[in-house]
């Protein structure tokens, strides 16, 4: 063997480790979440119920996945009959640092409603701030299973999924990947009625815990309804189970088509009702931080008034870290927009633009109930002078 081909052999011995790890660390992780199980049976059915379909569905994408998506790695919070706390699923999907998280269920209106057996159709919610009341029932629904553990206003920190009120400190969160979690529930959406032959009961948004407190983009899709006995029917049948997976999996596909483009070649997103009004004011000066996660219409704001002089704007400094985080950090803990500026070798977020120290205070005690250090800081023409 000439010395040439000994060097390049070893080499690639040497380089093979980390050829595997890159490879490796390409790896599209999803989880998926079979709503209910065990002693949560989720909506009942005449002949079946939630919990039974959702898993069932669960697995063929997960068949589906493993089979023909070939760098995913697919990850289930159960796959059997049993019983997982919603914040339970959250954690799981956060500590394996999923890239997208898919919760199943099939939806169910009151046995009251005259729409009982005829309601019928498929939406797919993400986290929002799209207010409707229809929205909220379900949430409230698939959150109420949290009352069947035991210690549950410990572990829910006094929430309480079946009042209204219990809601409101939701709206103030919005998700960080509340674009990129719109777009996954559009591409799957869009499946369900083509591939899966569903009505289209459209993307919504409503506050469901496990999308509340997972820190990737992530749906929750309601497959059809379970209370009228055809919908049922096609949710209980291999078939339907196999058509519903397959529109889920062809979502997954088309987003990742999507995603992987650069940001700005995607379409620009409108969220109904998300009270622009009520939003920080913008205005900041840009010089020496640099937005991320923000929203372009607020950058754009910021860029102008980047012109005027001597611009004081009060902050919220809640983060201190090491390196910039990526987008969906669950030290975000989902806050957004957030914006970082660079002190020393630290990097310090801050959240919200105010003109005065009084809007910025009000504001504080909100963010001090995630963020208890929080605190506000004056800046002028974007660097921090108090
Ligand atoms: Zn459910």
């Amino acid at each position: 063997m000439s010395l040439s081909r000994i060097i390049k052999q070893l080499l690639l011995i040497l380089l093979l480790p980390a050829l595997a790890l890159s490879a490796e660390g390409k790896e599209f992780t999803v989880v998926i979440d079979p709503g209910h199980g065990g002693k949560d049976a989720g909506a009942l059915g005449r002949k079946t119920n939630e919990k039974t379909i959702n898993l069932a569905v669960a697995k063929q994408l997960r068949d589906l996945l493993m089979s023909d998506m070939n760098d995913v790695n697919v990850i289930m919070t159960r796959s059997n009959d049993t019983f997982v706390t919603l914040q339970g699923r959250a954690d799981m999907a956060n500590r394996k640092h999923a890239d997208i998280f898919i919760s199943i269920h099939a939806n169910s209106v009151d046995k009251k409603s005259p729409m009982f057996t005829s309601v019928n159709g498929a939406a797919v919610y993400t986290l929002g701030l799209q207010r409707s009341e229809t929205n909220l029932s379900v949430a409230m629904r698939e959150n109420a299973v949290m009352k069947l553990e035991p210690d549950y206003s410990t572990t829910y920190e006094g929430f309480d999924p079946s009042s209204a009120e219990s809601y409101i400190a939701f709206e103030m969160m919005q998700h960080a990947n509340l674009d990129q979690s719109i777009e996954l529930a559009e591409a799957v959406q869009n499946q369900l009625v083509r591939t899966a032959g569903r009505k289209n009961n459209g993307v919504r948004q409503a506050p469901f815990w496990v999308l509340v407190r997972t820190s990737m983009p992530a749906i929750l899709v309601e497959l059809d309804f379970i209370c009228n006995p055809a919908m049922e029917k096609f949710m209980a049948s291999e078939q339907g189970q196999k058509k519903l997976a397959l529109a889920i999996y062809r979502g997954i596909e088309k987003y990742r088509k999507v995603a992987d483009k650069p940001a700005d070649s995607r379409k620009e997103r409108v969220v109904a009702d998300s009270r622009p009004e009520e939003l920080p004011s913008s205005g900041a000066a840009q010089s020496g931080s640099e937005t991320i996660a923000g929203k372009k219409a607020e950058s754009k704001a910021a860029a102008a008034a980047a012109d005027a002089k001597d611009r004081i704007v009060y902050k919220i400094q809640f983060l201190t870290a090491g390196s910039p985080l990526r987008k969906g950090d669950s030290r975000l803990k989902g806050l957004s927009p957030v914006e970082y500026y660079k002190d020393g070798n630290m990097v310090k977020y801050t959240y919200g633009s105010y003109c005065s120290q009084a809007e910025a205070s009000k504001e504080l005690k909100k963010i001090k109930k995630s963020f208890p250090d929080a605190f506000v800081i004056k800046t002028c023409n974007g660097k921090r002078i108090k």
